[in-house]
């Protein structure tokens, strides 16, 4: 009775290669070796990038004969949606993809009426355990490619202007393929797709050494650093890997990251009832970053399944956004967008996963 559990387990092998893989020099390579001109490739980067498409029967400018040969070796199907839910009247659009092996990544669209806010995956799965994230309970599967990282927000169709790496999986234990991804978010077309660097959120438990090789990439990409604790006894139970690199050892590679970038560092707190959010947490985090290029945005718990752990009583959260201002610290309390789709931290990815076997 295994043995057709084994076959049925997915193939866990690298996903096919895509021309966002690649930088514009590696596309023209990979056009010639095609049998193609190179400059096939500018023109296929232009209609994936430049409009957001990769239906061959749009690209009238290539040869029809070649046309569904190139676009299968340059842009291969990489992301199937199997599920999409929306809410806030339909502002609010969050994804479910199958990749190519069956593993399930989730994105999510947020429209506000200045922007539109991409939420990606960096990982499916992620390796960093904190007990409080949905994604953490799993386990990591795989790094995504960087083409899956990208094609997550090209098939929202060119109308995001921000990126945030707050979707499932740790993105600085993926360095090689987030840092591609970046750069093919924030080229010009037909390079990448022209995001504003600025506009997009690295969001990381703290991976020091993989902070300060973010510093050195000359981008101006926003860190956020997920504390969610100022001291080293609580963050090691709600962040794992601070056993590895301490609360002092990370804040000061983000000013590292905030000299080298003169950009401002995001704290990412999520305010868990009687667990971080006592008065005396709130000023020793105030402590902590007073006097940094720093802001701080507070997230009230999303409670996870079975979690015992729930968010802030709303007087706490207040108290706890005073004691920070006190200290003249820029302190927001995050929107909770999508809460009602399982919004944040792999939660949907978890629930198809649990339809699918079940
Ligand atoms: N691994 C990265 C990015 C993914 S999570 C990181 O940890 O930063 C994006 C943010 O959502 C992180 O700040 C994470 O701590 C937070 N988060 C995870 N689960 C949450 C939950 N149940 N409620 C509120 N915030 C949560």
């Amino acid at each position: 009775m295994s043995l057709p559990l084994v076959l049925d387990a997915p193939r866990r092998g690298k996903p096919p290669r895509h021309l966002a893989d690649l930088d514009p020099a590696q596309r023209r390579a990979a056009a010639v070796e095609a049998g193609q001109p190179a400059y096939r490739a500018d023109q296929l980067s232009r209609h994936y990038f430049g409009r957001t498409t990769s239906d061959p029967a749009l690209m009238t400018d290539l040869p029809t004969l070649s046309r569904d040969r190139l676009v299968a070796t340059m842009l291969p199907a990489l992301l199937e949606p199997v599920r999409m839910v929306e809410c806030d009247a339909g502002a609010t659009r969050k994804t479910v993809w199958r990749l190519h092996d069956g593993s399930l990544v989730e994105s999510v669209l947020m429209r506000y009426p200045d922007r539109v806010t991409m939420c990606v995956s960096s990982q499916a799965g992620c390796g960093m355990a904190c007990p409080f994230c949905a994604t953490g309970q799993g386990g990591l599967t795989r790094n995504l490619s960087t083409a899956e990282i990208v094609d997550q927000v090209v098939r929202a169709g060119g109308e995001v202007d921000n990126v945030v790496f707050m979707g499932m999986g740790e993105p600085l234990a993926n360095y090689a393929a987030v840092s591609r991804a970046l750069r093919r978010l924030t080229e010009p077309a037909p390079a990448g797709l022209g995001i504003g660097q600025r506009r997009v959120t690295v969001s990381t438990v703290g991976l020091v050494p993989a902070i300060d090789r973010l510093s050195e990439e000359g981008l101006q990409v926003t860190l956020a650093i997920s504390l969610h604790a100022p001291d080293d006894e609580l963050r090691d139970t709600l962040v794992p890997v601070n056993t590895r690199w301490k609360v002092a050892q990370v804040l000061d590679a983000a000013w590292r990251y905030a000299a080298v970038t003169g950009r401002r560092i995001s704290i990412e707190y999520a305010l868990i009832r009687d667990i971080n959010d006592q008065p005396e947490r709130a000023h020793l985090l105030g402590n902590l970053l007073r006097g940094k290029l720093v802001h701080v945005n507070l997230i009230p718990l999303n409670p996870t399944p079975g979690s015992v752990w729930t968010a802030s009583a709303p007087e706490a959260e207040t108290d706890f956004v005073m004691i920070l201002r006190s200290y003249g610290v820029a302190t927001t309390v995050r929107d909770t967008r999508g809460r009602e789709i399982d919004g944040a931290c792999g939660q949907l990815a978890a629930a198809s996963v649990g339809e699918e076997q079940g």
